[in-house]
């Protein structure tokens, strides 16, 4: 079957979703067309509007769409706790499972120097200025229970202790090579509250 060259245009765009090939970008693109024009456009609308306007949190790097997201322009959080994490989605996971109150600061990925991702990418320079204000009384690491997710928490571990800041890593029931948002909120939420002191 050949499509017009816009339909295949479409598809092709639509395969830039992750886990989408060529039989769902097919189907996604033939329902949108077929039964769903409304819901096509307003896709398009809030997908314009998503990619131009959201950017990073000035204070913790997530993604958010103001300077600083909800959550650091929040006065009813705790400024002396802060918790590492790789990506925004970790955030809401925290969020969902444990009562944290305190603060975060979302890496955007991990150390991965074969990917070209060093501390700069990290916004780590960003972090260590953080540690240096002098008002945290424990960093703990949430970082990915994977090899990288370790290394990047040996790293920013070493940072914080350079500035002598308490560092606990969480740990206990999450499996190694795990990722936080795929784990279920109950292990996640008693990894949190089972972190453990890392010792230099
Ligand atoms: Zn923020």
């Amino acid at each position: 079957m050949s499509a017009s060259p816009l339909i295949r245009q479409l598809m092709e765009a639509l395969r830039c979703l992750p886990g989408v090939g060529n039989k769902t970008a097919q189907r996604m693109a033939y329902h949108l067309l077929e039964r769903d024009r409304a819901g096509g456009r307003q896709l398009s609308r809030v997908l314009v509007d998503a990619m131009e306007k959201i950017g990073h949190c000035s204070d913790c790097r997530t993604l958010c769409e103001t300077t600083r997201c909800a959550l650091c322009a929040s006065g009813s959080r705790d400024t002396s706790l802060l918790c590492v994490v790789e990506t925004p989605v970790d955030v809401e996971a925290l969020e969902q499972a444990t009562g944290f109150r305190g603060h975060y600061f979302v890496l955007m990925g991990h150390l991965s120097p074969l990917d070209g991702i060093g501390p700069e990418e990290l916004g780590l320079e960003q972090l260590n200025e953080r540690f240096s204000r002098g008002d945290l009384d424990e960093v703990i690491l949430a970082t990915n229970p994977t090899v990288e997710g370790e290394a990047t928490a040996q790293y920013i571990s070493e940072l914080a202790r350079g500035h002598r800041i308490r560092v606990t890593r969480i740990a206990h029931g999450v499996p190694m090579g795990g990722e936080l948002e795929y784990i279920d909120s109950s292990t996640l939420s008693h990894a949190f509250s089972g972190r453990r002191e890392v010792n230099g």
